[in-house]
């Protein structure tokens, strides 16, 4: 890496963060696009956010990528959203824009999509399990690009009732139906699956044990196409049971490179070599494990 007066940066800004794959993806983009930038991780208390956002356009940065806790709060200090980041109210991108201004953007719903090859969300019905952060990114997207329907599934937490209202508002503003359901509920599941051409955890059982957010009797229809938003491990209990019924399966990997990469191409103009990016992370994260 060539660091010179002509340098930029980008950084992730959460808290923590210093474990964060985010550094290697956007430092070897930066090096095979030959872009001459650099990528940090800034680890910040929440009330150095504002200050931080701010010194994007005085040290003029390409921008920053947020994380946990900062997704909410830095949409007030962005000039601009996008549809997505409007719908949601949540980014995890900021980028410079060249009339100075800031544009914050939400890339997780549109990285996901990306991630699963050749799939195109218009018309397609969809069932989501978990109403999270993420989720919530990736139901947006799916109404941006006018998905069929939408079936939501999340437990009856103290969230159920709020994550209701967050939908139908994204619901109101797409036009696109959202139907949120308990996810204790087999029989609901069941019909909503049969209904859909992709399943997607997006809760985050299965990241620390071997638990599963479905009952295994949920039956598969051929065609369907299962992931998991989780990446570690490399293949959930839920992926594992999806795979025995001979379905296509993904994990989080792939949506975690294709977030980064549309982050990257806002702030720079280029395509970020993702599959490459990808296979290289993979080496990483797997391989040194096993
Ligand atoms: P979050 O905002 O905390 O949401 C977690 C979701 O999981 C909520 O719907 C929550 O339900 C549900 N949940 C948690 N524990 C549960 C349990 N025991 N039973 C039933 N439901 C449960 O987290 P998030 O940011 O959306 O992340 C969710 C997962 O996605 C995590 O595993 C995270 O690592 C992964 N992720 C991956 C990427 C990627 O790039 N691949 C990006 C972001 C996140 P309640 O609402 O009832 O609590």
């Amino acid at each position: 890496m060539n660091i010179n007066g002509y340098t930029r940066l980008a950084a992730v800004v959460a808290n923590p963060i210093k474990h964060s794959n985010s550094p290697f993806i956007h430092n070897m983009a930066f090096e095979m696009t030959e872009v001459n930038g650099v990528y940090l991780a800034f680890e910040i208390e929440n009330n150095n956010l504002a200050q931080i956002i701010e010194n994007i356009k005085t040290m003029d940065m390409y921008g920053v990528n947020l994380s946990m806790p900062f997704k909410k709060e830095a949409v007030k200090y962005v000039d601009e959203l996008t549809p997505v980041a409007e719908l949601i109210g949540a980014i995890n991108t900021i980028a410079l824009k060249e009339d100075g201004s800031l544009l914050g953007h939400s890339t997780d719903g549109s990285g996901f999509f990306n991630s699963l090859e050749n799939y195109q969300v218009e018309c397609q019905t969809i069932s989501i399990l978990g109403g999270g952060g993420a989720a919530l990114a990736i139901i947006a997207e799916a109404c941006v690009q006018k998905a069929n329907k939408v079936f939501v599934f999340n437990r009856k937490s103290a969230n159920y009732p709020i994550l209701q209202e967050k939908l139908n508002k994204i619901s109101k503003a797409s036009g696109v139906e959202i139907i949120l359901q308990d996810l204790a509920d087999e029989e609901k599941i069941q019909d909503s699956v049969n209904e859909s051409n992709l399943l997607i955890n997006a809760t985050s059982i299965g990241m620390k044990d071997k638990s599963m957010p479905v009952d295994a009797n949920l039956r598969l229809s051929e065609g369907i196409v299962v992931a998991d938003i989780i990446y570690q491990p490399a293949e959930t209990e839920f992926l594992k049971w999806a795979k025995s019924q001979n379905v296509r399966t993904i994990n989080g990997l792939g949506m975690l490179v294709y977030q980064a990469a549309e982050s990257f191409e806002l702030w720079t103009g280029k395509k970020m070599p993702a599959q490459t990016i990808k296979e290289a992370l993979e080496r990483k994260i797997y391989e040194t494990r096993s």
